[in-house]
C-alpha cells in the first residue's frame, strides 16, 4: 500500500493542500503535487438562486466597481454603468 503521507521521491512529509480548483498532497521539498483531485468549493455546488440589491455605491470608486463586477459576473464598464 502506498503511504500518502510521505513523498515517494524525497521522503518528506506531504502537506494536504487546496489551491484554486485542485486539492491533494503536495511535497514542499520537490515543489510538486503528488496526489491531486478536483476541488469544488461549496459555493459552486449551491444551486440556490439569490437576489442581490445594490444599496449604495460610488461610481468613481474603483473598489466598489470591482466588487460589483465580481459579484454580478459582469465586466468593469458594465458595473460602472450599473452604479450610475
Ligand atoms: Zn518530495
Amino acid at each position: 500500500m502506498i503511504d500518502f503521507k510521505k513523498c515517494e521521491e524525497c521522503g518528506a512529509n506531504l502537506e494536504q493542500k487546496i489551491q484554486d480548483r485542485i486539492q491533494g498532497a503536495f511535497c514542499n521539498q520537490c515543489k510538486k503535487w503528488v496526489i491531486v483531485t478536483t476541488y469544488m468549493p461549496a459555493i459552486f455546488q449551491d444551486t440556490t438562486k439569490y437576489k442581490m440589491y445594490l444599496c449604495s455605491a460610488d461610481s468613481n470608486n474603483k473598489e466598489h466597481i470591482k466588487a460589483l463586477s465580481q459579484i454580478a459576473n459582469i465586466n468593469f464598464l458594465q458595473a460602472k454603468r450599473m452604479i450610475k
